[in-house]
């Protein structure tokens, strides 16, 4: 199963049905491909030594082209711009091809960059080694907004294709929207100006909207303790002994008075309430005060589970406020007053 399918399946949620008494989600392609220009279509020179790669991009770097704020908002003015970014990158600083994956124009425009960064899109599969930012271009998608944003807000139409073309690329490659940055957090450099790289707060939220459809989003997300929200210290181990767990295994540990949580973190896509249920193998050994410590909005509320009972299956542990972005949901604490292992195996996340 590819990241984008995983991606799809599990947070990207179109359309849902109840079976069962459960909230089965069934995956959907939210977001159509935004009309990005092909460089065949803008009327690239060919590349060659272009070196691409199997692996799935992990990121998205959003620039400026610091070039004017120029008011011819045509087609033809962004195609001219992407050919002339290409000659400038490939006669002036030697490069291969265009340096950025994909361009945005002042008038709302996208268009391929470097060669074949659309065809892997498209498949989600793989990418391109792009020239846009060092020590990210094997695994940041780049892209080029028309204009420069130190004081001046982008243009309606550049920012709404922005949102659209961003959002594409996450669900293609599984990037959750908070993975968008800007050039300077990774290189000493202005770009992508002051003013642009105030709104990435703005971007990651209309990215994660967008994703989910609109403004009435279902969202269900699963943090397995083998996820990469999970975090556990070394005292947590780890066991496949019951049937009962949620994948291949499950985190275990000695109750004891220490401030020693496994943590389950997600990025949830809006400000609201959400329901939270847990799922762990039950044992008559277990404990049967394991406290889930859940972090919502209104202050940290703790919720007893006797996991010597109604294991193997999603148990509620009620319905709480969140923000928006990536927060940690959830913890199990290992400060229980019972006998017996707590258990942290894996934490469900819905929209409701
Ligand atoms: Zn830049």
């Amino acid at each position: 199963m590819s990241r984008r399918n995983i991606f799809r399946g599990a947070v990207v949620l179109g359309t849902a049905a109840t079976v069962g008494g459960f909230t089965v989600s069934t995956a959907s392609a939210a977001v159509p491909n935004p009309g990005i220009a092909s460089c065949a279509t803008w009327g690239a020179r060919a590349a060659s030594g272009l070196s691409q790669i199997a692996t799935d991009a992990n990121k998205i770097v959003i620039h400026h082209t610091a070039t004017a704020n120029q008011t011819d908002v045509s087609q033809a003015a962004a195609y001219r711009l992407a050919r002339s970014i290409q000659s400038y990158h490939m006669d002036s600083n030697g490069w291969a091809d265009t340096g950025q994956h994909f361009t945005v124009s002042r008038g709302g425009y996208a268009m391929e960059g470097r060669h074949y960064s659309l065809s892997h899109l498209t498949s989600g599969n793989g990418m391109v080694v792009g020239a846009h930012c060092p020590g990210q271009n094997s695994q940041g998608i780049g892209i080029e907004n028309e204009g420069t944003y130190t004081s001046a807000t982008p243009p309606d139409a550049l920012w709404a294709k922005l949102v659209d073309v961003c959002a594409y690329i996450c669900q293609q490659y599984g990037i959750a929207p908070s993975k968008i940055y800007g050039h300077r957090d990774y290189v000493a450099t202005s770009c992508p100006g002051d003013k642009l790289y105030s709104m990435l707060p703005s971007l990651r939220t209309a990215v994660a909207d967008k994703l989910n459809g609109g403004t009435t989003p279902t969202f269900q997300v699963v943090i397995d303790n083998g996820s990469a929200g999970f975090t556990a210290s070394a005292n947590w181990a780890v066991s496949s002994y019951s049937a009962q767990r949620y994948g291949s295994n499950y985190h275990y540990a000695n109750p004891e008075a220490v401030s020693d949580g496994a943590y389950y973190r997600a990025t949830l896509p809006a400000t609201g309430d959400y329901k939270v249920e847990t799922w762990y193998p039950a044992d008559a050994g277990y404990n049967a005060t394991a406290p889930f410590v859940v972090f919502a909005s209104g202050g940290n509320k703790t919720v007893t589970v006797n996991q010597q009972g109604n294991g193997g299956k999603w148990v509620d542990l009620g319905t709480h406020a969140f923000g928006s972005g990536a927060r940690d949901i959830v913890a199990v604490s290992r400060w229980s007053s019972g006998a017996g292992y707590v258990i942290a195996d894996a934490v469900r996340v819905t929209r409701v």
